[in-house]
């Protein structure tokens, strides 16, 4: 998501790696569930996300797009958010206690939080944002353990991929007044990369990287 805002306005200035250390572990959270109240459309979904919930709960991921999840456009590309509901517009995931009813598969963004990404020369870091969480006395912890995310190695390549892929887009729309393209593209990327379910029983990741180069080829 492009954001006009500088570095140092929403985080300590430094750019991180996953072997990096940093004050970003809530420890449990303490009670709170602020981040996943009142998020609007800011907890978008990447096709990797939607697989693992997917699995987990045994639904299809259109069945996810109808009831779970709503989609938006970022950056002028229609991906799908998490829903946020009721009064105080909590996550449709958040339980009663105020836990998140599918931690072990939460998405990208919640195992990140209070961290994000920054993208830049091909590559991508990660940044400790200032004003996003308001749990006082947070303490160190190893950027790779805080994710709590396997095979990470593999993981930020689909993510970088993913992100070079949807910039691409992004420019390509943008150039373009032909709405045609525009209502083609967005079908595709919604019907290709999220809606048609990826088999459990292989590797995800090559299945994606398939996918992709089919979209790169419709790129081209
Ligand atoms: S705002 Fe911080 S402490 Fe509160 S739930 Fe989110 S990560 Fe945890
Ligand atoms: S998926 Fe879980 S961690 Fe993420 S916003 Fe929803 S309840 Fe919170």
């Amino acid at each position: 998501m492009l954001r006009n805002v500088t570095l140092e306005e929403i985080s300590d200035g430094k750019l991180y790696r996953s072997n990096d250390t940093v004050k970003a572990d809530c420890q449990d959270c303490k009670g709170c569930s602020e981040c996943c109240r009142g998020m609007d459309d800011t907890v978008v979904l990447d096709p990797l996300d939607v697989h693992r919930i997917s699995v987990h709960l045994q639904k299809k991921p259109e069945e996810l797009l109808a009831s779970c999840f709503e989609l938006g456009f970022v950056d002028g590309i229609l991906l799908p958010h998490m829903s946020m509901k009721g009064d105080d517009e909590s996550c449709v995931f958040l339980n009663s206690e105020g836990r998140c009813s599918i931690h072990s598969c939460r998405p990208g963004y919640c195992r990140m939080f209070p961290l994000g990404r920054y993208f830049k020369d091909e590559t991508f870091y990660y940044i400790l944002q200032i004003h996003e969480c308001p749990l006082k006395g947070r303490t160190k912890i190893k950027i790779k353990k805080w994710l709590d995310t396997p095979d990470l190695k593999e993981y930020e390549e689909f993510v970088l991929s993913w992100h070079s892929f949807l910039r691409d887009i992004h420019i390509l729309l943008s150039e373009s007044e032909n709405e045609t393209l525009f209502d083609q593209m967005n079908r595709y990327i919604v019907g290709r990369f999220y809606v048609q379910p990826y088999d459990p029983g292989q590797n995800f990741y090559e299945q994606f990287k398939e996918r992709l180069k089919e979209g790169r080829g419709l790129l081209e």
